[in-house]
């Protein structure tokens, strides 16, 4: 739309990268708007805490979006769950129900529990009150080989498994721009507030038991939804708490 390309730095697609974010966190910022950088192949793609996200060539969408943002790093905490409705609405225009599995996970029901569908990985860096880089890191699993699915330790799908025609790469591609570029912008200038009534459509957690990997602990709960500053709110034993992203890891009983 001309509201996304009006906001759009640079655009470019490379053959093969280490991963999309790294190559982003390297360049210097476009002079304005974000740049949007995609791969056909990742040899080193992320997840968070270092875990492989598997990246075969020519068959997924590795897409990772950098742009700068005044205000401090705490304005990152939101990111992703901006970034997350973005894509989970691009998806759904596909007509593939899927769902967010708080912080950074795009999921969708299979018959035995959730199926990774995609993930997003956020990475920044800058001053606490001034400005700061973000890079949004998006894997979305479009046709993944067996192969390459074979060596992925958690259930997982992809959009061709769930009954999309391919080729479909360049029409996601434009939906989740299309969608991030306007939604960072509201996002800076008027925070998580206008994303959380889209958030609740796809929270995958919501009212569900929980177990919580905090370190080597383990507490259950139950998920109540997202509180305005983007923490997961859970309910537990020992009452109300606000889980934020970096803290901990979440499964679905
Ligand atoms: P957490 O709940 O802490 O985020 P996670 O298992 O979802 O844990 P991430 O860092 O979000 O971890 O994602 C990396 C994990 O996702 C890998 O360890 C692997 O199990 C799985 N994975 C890797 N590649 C893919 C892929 N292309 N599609 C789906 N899942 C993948």
């Amino acid at each position: 739309t001309a509201d996304a390309t009006a906001l759009l730095g640079s655009l470019d697609v490379a053959w093969t990268l280490d991963s999309t974010n790294s190559e982003l966190l390297r360049q210097p910022l476009p002079a304005r708007g974000a740049a949007v950088l995609l791969a056909e192949r990742q040899t080193g793609g992320r997840g968070r805490r270092g875990r492989d996200w598997a990246s075969p060539l020519a068959t997924n969408l590795y897409l990772s979006v950098a742009l700068g943002f005044d205000g401090g790093l705490a304005r990152l905490g939101g990111l992703s769950l901006v970034a997350g409705v973005c894509v989970a609405e691009a998806v759904a225009a596909l007509g593939v129900p899927a769902r967010l599995k708080w912080p950074n996970d795009l999921v969708v029901e299979g018959s035995d529990g959730l199926q990774k569908l995609g993930g997003l990985l956020i990475e920044g860096g800058g001053e606490h009150a001034g400005p700061v880089r973000a890079v949004i890191g998006i894997g979305i699993n479009v046709a993944m080989p067996a192969a390459a699915g074979a060596a992925i330790g958690q259930a997982w799908t992809d959009l061709r498994r769930l009954g999309v025609a391919t080729p479909v790469r360049n029409t996601l591609a434009a939906g989740v721009i299309s969608r991030l570029l306007p939604a960072l912008d509201a996002f800076a200038r008027e925070g998580l507030a206008p994303f959380l009534p889209r958030y609740n459509t796809f929270d995958a957690l919501r009212d569900m038991a929980v177990d919580i990997h905090d370190g080597g602990r383990v507490t259950t709960g139950i998920a109540l939804g997202i509180a305005a500053d983007g923490a997961l709110r859970v309910r537990t034993d020992a009452g109300e708490r606000g889980l934020h992203a970096g803290e901990v890891s979440l499964r679905r009983r």
